[in-house]
């Protein structure tokens, strides 16, 4: 082929530095001695190359290893000053906040379409430090005690013989945890595989408690409606995705939010007042249990709107450390157990997988002013408090000031110790709200659908005992529906 000859101008880039900022001399050639060799130990670029690759990863959650998130920012749209102080929900205020969406037993490596609850983990950067509502886009969970949490969790991860994930450990724990029934329709339900992160809603699922200027204290429960719209993938549209695109839900969430697609959630609030608790129905803080909208209607909070990608995924969102400890003014705990156990157990996980001054990244790193006496540690990069390391001090270090804060955000005890305090309320049983779910909230296609995907379930690698227990299950939730499980499984 003839014609003219165009030289490429090498495009001006800048100088590869080593991580000490030293200009190195080559990105492709290792020193040897001679053409063919050895290596020489003294090319400290690549001996600095293969360490930091060996060091690339902090270790993966146990659970909710895979997710994706962005920053963006909650404004408040309505007043609930009557019911709490804290800062981020005054009228009118904006915060800015970071989100993670999450699958729970897969790992980093997994499809986004597995059917599972997502993770819906925010943090907000409010003016009296963070504060993390880490909820998932569902209103109940499996279990309502955290000594049960680590075998829950096993039993639907990996086998240690195999390594194969099963059907047959699944069921067993389901079916012996009949707690478990409100979450498990849930997830056998159109919900249990959303379209997208978009276009699911985030539920705190816990209660929490709020407390007034004046000190009231209520509890609350928090929704974050999707304002894209509920919109679910079939069995058999998420196993075909699951194939050819693994990161589905990963790539529209970043691709939306990068084409100026903001997604946004509307917040709202159930709030309970404080002296209906003992009384109540069923025990309020309760992990396995709705309570009625017709109970306790929404209230509507304000709209979080996520428009911010992260520049890396790695800083920004794997390193992210969210925590249910971390409750500002105005904000406190209740006395559910499966919260408690989590406001232990996500601190420590972050001290384990990132290092005890994870608080210091990018996306764990208060916005507001941080005067803790903490110091020192792996990787500490701020400095300590100038002037002291220790209180009471006389040299101007910070004082705690609960008085400007009000009392802390405590809650009565009484009585004796007990381990299954669910049982006193009178509707405090397993089946009931499962139930109403299947007979009142379903419609045909939707009870269609759930009968479909418990009974393929149901029919990959689960032994007859577990199965037999499993129908029994169905038909304690829903006496019809368990049969036409049954039937469905025996090939009806
Ligand atoms: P409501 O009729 O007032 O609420 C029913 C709620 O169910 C809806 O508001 C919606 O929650 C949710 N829902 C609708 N379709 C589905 C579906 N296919 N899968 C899962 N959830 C769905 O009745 P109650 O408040 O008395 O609740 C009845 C049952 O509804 C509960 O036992 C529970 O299973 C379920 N539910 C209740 C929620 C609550 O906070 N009360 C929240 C979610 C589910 P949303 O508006 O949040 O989308």
């Amino acid at each position: 082929m003839g014609g003219r000859i165009v030289t490429e101008q090498p495009q001006k880039v800048p100088y590869t530095t080593t991580n000490a900022g030293i200009p190195v001399e080559s990105d492709e050639h290792s020193l040897t001695v001679g053409s063919t060799g050895p290596i020489l130990l003294q090319d400290h670029y690549l001996i600095e190359k293969m360490a930091q690759f060996n060091r690339e990863r902090v270790p993966e959650r146990v659970v909710h290893a895979k997710g994706s998130g962005a920053y963006g920012t909650f404004e408040v749209t309505n007043d609930v000053s009557q019911f709490t102080k804290a800062d981020l929900f005054r009228p009118g205020k904006r915060t800015e906040m970071l989100a993670r969406f999450s699958t729970v037993a897969g790992e980093q490596g997994s499809p986004d379409t597995w059917r599972d609850p997502r993770g819906f983990a925010l943090k907000f950067y409010t003016e009296h430090g963070n504060y993390d509502l880490v909820g998932n886009n569902t209103p109940v969970f499996f279990v309502r005690d955290p000594i049960k949490f680590q075998d829950f969790i096993r039993s639907q991860k990996r086998r240690p013989d195999s390594g194969l994930r099963d059907h047959d450990m699944q069921w067993d724990f389901w079916t012996l945890s009949p707690e478990s029934a409100h979450q498990v329709t849930w997830l056998m339900g159109d919900r249990g595989i959303p379209k997208t992160y978009r276009h699911m809603n985030g539920y705190s699922s816990h209660t929490y408690m709020w407390i007034n200027g004046g000190g009231e204290k209520f509890w609350v429960k928090y929704h974050l409606k999707t304002d894209q719209g509920i919109e679910f993938l079939t069995q058999d549209e998420a196993d075909q995705l699951a194939g050819s695109d693994g990161d589905f839900h990963r790539r529209d969430l970043f691709d939306s939010i990068a084409s100026g697609d903001a997604p946004t959630w509307t917040m709202h609030v159930q709030v309970m007042p404080f002296d209906d608790a003992p009384d109540y129905r069923f025990n309020p803080f309760d992990l396995t249990k709705v309570w009625p909208h017709g109970d306790y209607p929404l209230i509507e909070v304000g709209r979080m709107r996520l428009d911010k990608n992260p520049d890396d995924f790695f800083v920004h969102i794997e390193q992210a450390a969210f925590e249910p400890s971390n409750l500002v003014p105005g904000i406190g705990p209740s006395p559910d157990k499966m919260l408690l156990g989590r406001l232990f157990s996500y601190p420590d996980t972050h001290r384990y997988r990132i290092g005890p001054n994870y608080t210091q990244l990018p996306p764990n790193r208060p916005r507001s002013a941080v005067r803790s006496y903490s110091k020192d540690g792996p990787m500490r990069f701020e400095p300590a408090q100038v002037g002291a390391v220790y209180a009471p001090n006389s040299y101007g270090g910070p004082a705690a000031a609960a008085q400007s804060f009000g009392e802390p955000a405590g809650w009565q005890t009484a009585g004796e110790m007990v381990r299954e305090a669910y049982r006193l309320h009178s509707e405090d049983d397993d089946w009931g709200q499962p139930g109403t779910m299947v007979r009142q909230v379903l419609d045909d296609a939707e009870r269609e659908r759930l009968v479909s995907n418990v009974s393929g379930h149901l029919s990959q690698g689960v032994s007859q005992a577990v199965l037999e227990r499993a129908l029994t299950y169905w038909r304690n939730i829903d006496k019809e529906t368990g049969d036409r499980i049954a039937a469905k499984v025996s090939g009806g």
